[in-house]
């Protein structure tokens, strides 16, 4: 995707996907090493889980973020919906999601995200959103009315939520919270040195000390973050955020290859190789988190499916 006039599904024009970075110079994407090769996307359920989306009129990560797991995972139909619409009020110079004023809430979207989960007989799901700072509550009550209903309607599907960090929104967590997810997941991205660039509207402690809340307000809940890499960062930035983490007691720890998704976002400073991630992960376990996945593919919903159920077997293993 680039900043250009797009044509919507009615045939009307849209704005400008990411107008605040249009006038920024152009940063050439490098052509991307043999690991990072994905198939394209053709498997009949692959359509089957797209159709499904189209007819709940359901937004997912997994096509906002063109995602390039999306041909695995939509054959297994998992897919990861993106909740409170396509447009994020944030402007991170990593993400390929639409910015700018988003529409009001949906008061249908619980319900049929709750159908879509249902019809995918989902064992887990996954469920995140676009940044909604212009809400009083950042969307908390929205998170959990949507974990409500997917409970309802799908009482043995364990529920994922990957959410904003509520920056400036008091009491937004605890709503989240409330409504029992399985696992809270919220992403620290990158490095502190590099959140100016490349999370700007974002402040690290205030991502770092959600996780922090989350656990201290539910010890039972599975917390989870995740980094991108080959943005610039240091390995021994990478290990200090390992620790921090830590010390907010996240269980599982994500980390993967960031992806340049037009010439007007990030560059990639490198691309990591698997014999890298492979020693991040073995640093990650020797810190002390339950899981780690670390490959240049892994994305925070990757798999998340039969992460979880390990992650669960881990506990339960460390307990007894
Ligand atoms: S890794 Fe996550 S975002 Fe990517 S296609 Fe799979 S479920 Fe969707």
């Amino acid at each position: 995707m680039s900043t250009r006039i797009e044509i919507d599904h009615a045939g009307g024009v849209r704005s400008l996907r990411h107008p605040e970075k249009a006038h920024r110079p152009d940063n050439p994407i490098q052509r991307k090493p043999d690991w990072i090769r994905v198939r394209a996307p053709n498997h009949p359920i692959y359509h089957e889980t797209r159709a499904l989306m189209r007819d709940h009129r359901l937004v997912t990560v997994c096509e906002e973020a063109a995602c390039p797991n999306i041909g695995e995972c939509w054959s297994q139909r998992h897919a990861t919906m993106m909740i409170m619409g396509d447009t994020c009020t944030r402007a991170c110079s990593f993400c390929n999601v639409r910015t700018g004023l988003p529409d009001p809430l949906d008061a249908t979207e619980p319900g049929r995200v709750a159908g879509a989960v249902a019809r995918l007989g989902l064992r887990h799901v996954v469920v995140t959103s676009v940044d909604r700072d212009d809400l009083p509550d950042g969307g908390a009550a929205h998170f959990a009315a949507v974990i409500g209903a997917v409970r309802a309607a799908s009482p043995s599907t364990t529920i994922e939520v990957l959410t904003p960090d509520f920056l400036r929104k008091p009491g937004a967590l605890e709503v989240v919270l409330r409504a029992r997810p399985d696992v809270f997941n919220h992403n620290l991205e990158t490095v502190p040195r590099l959140y100016p660039g490349i999370r700007p509207g974002a402040r690290y402690y205030q991502s770092l000390r959600l996780l922090d809340d989350a656990k201290r307000l539910d010890p039972s809940l599975f917390t989870k973050s995740g980094m991108m890499l080959g943005l610039g960062e240091q390995r021994a930035e990478v290990g200090q955020v390992m620790d921090d983490l830590r010390v907010a007691n996240v269980d599982f720890l994500t980390l993967g290859q960031y992806l340049q998704p037009s010439v007007k976002h990030a560059a990639v400073e490198s691309f990591v190789t698997p014999d890298a991630f492979a020693e991040y992960a073995v640093t990650a376990r020797a810190k002390g988190f339950l899981m780690v996945a670390a490959t240049p593919l892994t994305r925070s919903s990757y798999h998340a499916d039969a992460d979880f159920a390990a992650l669960r077997a881990v506990r339960a293993a460390r307990a007894a």
